[in-house]
């Protein structure tokens, strides 16, 4: 019997597995699936990358097989999630899954940022599984478009990055819509308060699964932390990508402007890069992601909020132009590479003005992660040493000393 076969999953569910070329469970799949199956409720923790979707989306489609199906077609499973990029993602995975079903399966996707009349019209008719961010599903609602009140099965998948994303209220007021009884399965990759604090409000006795990363296990992800002065951080990527070979970049920066800038710096230096935030248009967006995953497009200069989510299988190396906010959008960011075993590289730009802030992260992870200089963009600021335990008092300069030397330079 093949490994997936033996997790309870129908024939047909278990060829599309295997075409996709998951030969074996991944370790969340393995615990959560017969859970699920089994009609409990379930708990995920694991880290990104593996393989959660699966680990949902064969067990809502198993379900679907035993249910009585009717036109116009019931809403039987909703799954939300935090981004749009997110939700093509999973309903396309859901899609590719069900395939081989007897009986085909409707999956709508719908997400905020674009016209609502088309996701009207694909919602005619019904679908068996929505795939939603939680701001678009009221809207449809409010327009008739949907109903709810078929839902036996919720997914909140990323319930972390979804508190995050400011989608506290519309989670609730969607949770408010569900009936019950249902099953619930709810899936992060960290856990702060608030997450477990939406788990116990919504999880009925549920089957906790944490799969930890296991060091033997772990997917390779070579953390690099290059101090560079922060003007200097340009040249600097664009000498590494090209020393390194680098065929597929995801550099993450903190703003639409230096989305722009970088890719546009990059780009006149002769390497095809692409900005990737919230303000360009969907279309510009698939073409920038179809660009990237064809090879065509060597570097994505991306903000957080539009690279969440993405899954770009064999992405290899990850840099923090600009560190991200929070030790856990540093997870999350260089979980971008190194996904479902491959190994992956993550470099992170440190000045002196984000040296304190990079401790902060490392400190958090509980990892500490090696200083490096690279000839040629040797920082002039100087950079309080991280590795001498902490601090060191009198290595950094203090404002005075800063303002003093400006000054001696312009006199
Ligand atoms: P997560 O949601 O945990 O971040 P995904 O579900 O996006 O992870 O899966 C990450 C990648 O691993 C995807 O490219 C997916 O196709 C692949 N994958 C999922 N399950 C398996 C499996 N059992 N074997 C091999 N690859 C898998
Ligand atoms: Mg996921």
């Amino acid at each position: 019997m093949s490994p997936f076969a033996s997790l309870g999953l129908a024939p047909a569910l278990v060829r599309a597995a295997s075409e996709r070329g998951y030969a074996l469970p991944t370790a969340i799949q393995a615990a959560a699936i017969p859970a699920a199956l089994a009609g409990r409720d379930v708990l995920g923790s694991a880290q990104t990358g593996s393989g959660k979707t699966a680990a949902f989306a064969l067990p809502i489609l198993q379900q679907l097989e035993s249910v009585a199906r009717g036109a116009p077609r019931r809403t039987h499973a909703l799954v939300l999630v935090p981004t749009r990029e997110l939700a093509a993602q999973v309903g396309e995975s859901i899609r590719g899954l069900a395939q081989h079903l007897a009986e085909p399966v409707k999956v709508a996707i719908v997400f905020g940022g674009v016209s609502i009349n088309p996701q009207m019209m694909s919602l005619r008719g019904g679908a068996e599984v929505v795939v939603a961010t939680p701001g678009r599903l009221l809207d449809l609602i409010d327009h008739n478009a949907l109903s709810l009140a078929g839902v036996a099965m919720l997914v909140l998948d990323e319930a972390d990055r979804l508190l995050d994303a400011g989608f506290a209220d519309e989670l609730a007021r969607v949770l408010a819509l569900l009936p019950r009884p249902r099953q619930n399965l709810l899936f992060s990759a960290t856990f702060p308060s608030a997450v477990q604090a939406l788990a116990r409000g919504l999880l009925h006795d549920p089957i906790r699964v944490d799969v930890p990363p296991e060091p033997s296990t772990e997917p390779a992800v070579a953390q690099h932390a290059v101090e560079v002065d922060a003007a200097r951080r340009t040249p600097l990527l664009r000498h590494m990508i090209e020393k390194g070979a680098w065929t597929r970049v995801l550099v993450f920066v903190a703003t639409k402007y230096a989305s722009e800038h970088v890719a546009d710096k990059l780009h006149k230096s002769g390497i095809e890069a692409a900005a990737f935030h919230g303000d360009l248009s969907q279309g510009a967006r698939t073409r920038a992601l179809a660009g990237f995953k064809a090879g065509r497009l060597q570097v994505i200069v991306a903000t957080d909020v539009a690279a969440r989510g993405i899954d770009i299988a064999q992405l290899p190396v990850v840099v923090n132009y600009d560190l991200p906010r929070s030790a856990v959008d540093y997870v999350h960011r260089i979980g971008r590479t190194a996904r479902a075993g491959a190994s992956g590289l993550a470099v992170s730009f440190i000045s002196a003005d984000t040296e304190a802030h990079f401790r902060l992260i490392e400190k958090r992870q509980g990892r500490r992660v090696m200083r490096e200089r690279i000839a040629g963009f040797e920082p002039a600021e100087s950079i309080a040493p991280a590795l001498a335990g902490g601090g060191v008092k009198g290595k950094r300069k203090s404002k005075k000393d800063k303002l003093r030397e400006a000054a001696a330079r312009e006199g």
